[in-house]
């Protein structure tokens, strides 16, 4: 049995599409990963939604979704990291 784990066979951690990358620690679609660096902005997280008004394209909802899948950003400290790891 093959085990090998490559990117190609990941699921996004968010809305469950085919990943294409690690994105925020969990593997993520390119939808998803632009969504949560949007969320990212000054005015962000959205506003909690209303349970009644809430659909499918709810930003908040979305971004609960990515956090609670394990979606985190990058501290300043492992940034720094990366930069390093890069260097090498
Ligand atoms: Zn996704
Ligand atoms: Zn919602």
């Amino acid at each position: 049995m093959n085990s090998t784990y490559t990117p190609s066979h990941l699921l996004c951690a968010v809305c469950g599409d085919p990943a294409n990358e690690i994105s925020y620690g969990v593997p993520s679609c390119s939808s998803c990963k632009s969504f949560f660096q949007s969320a990212q902005s000054p005015n962000a997280p959205p506003d909690p939604c209303i349970p009644d008004t809430c659909s499918d394209q709810c930003e908040f909802c979305r971004y609960q979704q990515c956090v609670t899948s394990g979606m985190r950003y990058p501290t300043e400290r492992q940034l720094c990291q990366i930069v390093e790891n890069m260097k090498l």
